[in-house]
């Protein structure tokens, strides 16, 4: 018998790399900034909702699309704040977790030999799903620019469209760079997705993290004329709200391509999340001051940390959105992140993650690293008091 009993496509993928860091943090006890949970629960009145929902009978398998009144509050808040008009029986599909809307939709969409473009870095499950599925991904590499942004190459983009491209996979606000893409950079995807006859899925869980110096605000590719027809909008509630263990995601687009999705999804965990939907439901109608407030709060959380960074002399690059800023390594005598990382506990008492891990070209980002910083004050505080004073 074969001595790894895993099948031939997924040997590749080992333990993922925040499991294992995380780990590493628990071990040694060393501040975790690497895998990206907060350290603090979400609005209160959603808390409350949950323990109402849980005392209240909402216990057994809800609906498979999800329950009536959290369809109806993702719909709302699309129609808010990207002005993007769904209905909510129809065009809407309740996951666990954005996690599950990406598999599934992937999985529903891809015939095996399939390919996918992508943009790497990219988040790791996205490799897996496209694995599983049996496509091959197409990755277009970020790379920092002159400017220190991360920039995609044209014409590099424009190759990796092919006869056998069925899906286009978009992460803005983008983990792990915390690129934001702009206008025109949408404007190129959505025209190659039209020429293609291409369909895109876009993971928009960052999509309330967007920071007050970025250059763009953060536009929804489902907004580009013509794109919500072709176009699987996913987000959850993990990020947006500091709940990510309750893994409760949706996907939103045009009735097609939802029903596809579902009819995936109801044999990959059917249902989930029962007493925390409705929860979910009071946090997405929350005034618009609960998600300024949110951003404000990180967006102080990203500036402290970034100072520190700077100061313990890592290479930081700018971070326009998300829970992340990435950093270069080699001002500090680093060449490989993975090494770097797995060193940093006893060098500095702080995990990080290697980026490495989120490319095919594993060269374009061996020196680079990546740290969390949806963290309380005083845990960033003595990151940075520690990062400053390495053994
Ligand atoms: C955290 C994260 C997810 C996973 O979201 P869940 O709702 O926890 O499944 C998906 N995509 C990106 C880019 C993330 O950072």
């Amino acid at each position: 018998m074969a001595s790894d009993p895993l099948v031939e496509r997924m040997r590749a993928f080992g333990t993922t790399i925040f499991s294992e860091m995380s780990a590493l943090a628990v071990r040694t006890g060393a501040v975790n900034l690497g895998q990206g949970f907060p350290d603090s629960d979400g609005p209160a009145e959603m808390i409350a909702a949950a323990g109402e929902a849980l005392n209240s009978g909402a216990n057994q398998y809800p609906p498979l699309p999800g329950i009536p009144a959290l369809r109806a509050a993702i719909t709302a808040h699309e129609q808010r704040f990207w002005g993007l008009t769904r209905d909510p029986d129809s065009q809407v599909v309740v996951t666990a977790g954005a996690t599950e809307a990406i598999a599934a939709s992937i999985l529903a969409l891809c015939e095996a030999g399939d390919e996918v473009v992508c943009f790497q870095p990219y988040y790791d499950s996205y490799a897996a799903a496209i694995t599983l599925a049996g496509a091959v991904r197409r990755p277009v590499t970020l790379r920092p620019g002159a400017d220190g942004r991360y920039h995609f190459d044209e014409a590099e983009l424009r190759a990796a469209f092919g006869p056998r491209t069925r899906l286009l996979l978009l992460n803005s606000p983008h983990n792990p760079t915390g690129k934001v893409f702009t206008a025109d950079e949408l404007a190129l995807i959505a025209e190659l997705c039209h020429r293609h006859g291409v369909y895109a899925v876009t993971d928009e869980v960052y999509e309330h993290l967007v920071y007050t110096d970025a250059e763009t605000p953060h536009i929804p590719l489902a907004t580009l004329p013509g794109m919500a027809d072709r176009t699987v909008r996913i987000s959850s509630a993990g990020k947006s709200f500091s709940c990510t263990g309750w893994k409760v995601g949706w996907a939103t687009g045009p009735a097609p391509l939802v029903s596809a999705t579902l009819r995936v999804k109801q044999f990959l965990t059917f249902v989930n999340a029962a007493p925390f939907q409705p929860a979910v439901a009071v946090a997405l109608g929350l005034p618009d001051s609960y998600f300024t407030e949110f951003r404000d709060v990180l967006q102080a959380r990203r500036d402290r940390l970034v100072e520190g960074l700077r100061d313990a002399g890592f290479g930081v690059l700018p971070s326009a959105g998300t829970y992340y800023v990435t950093a270069d390594i080699t001002p500090l005598g680093g060449a490989d992140g993975a090494e770097f990382c797995r060193a940093m506990p006893q060098r500095y008492g702080v995990v990080a993650v290697p980026t490495q891990v989120f490319y095919d070209d594993r060269d374009a980002g061996r020196h680079l690293i990546r740290f969390a910083f949806c963290k309380r004050e005083h845990v960033i505080d003595e990151a940075v008091r520690r990062l400053r004073a390495p053994a």
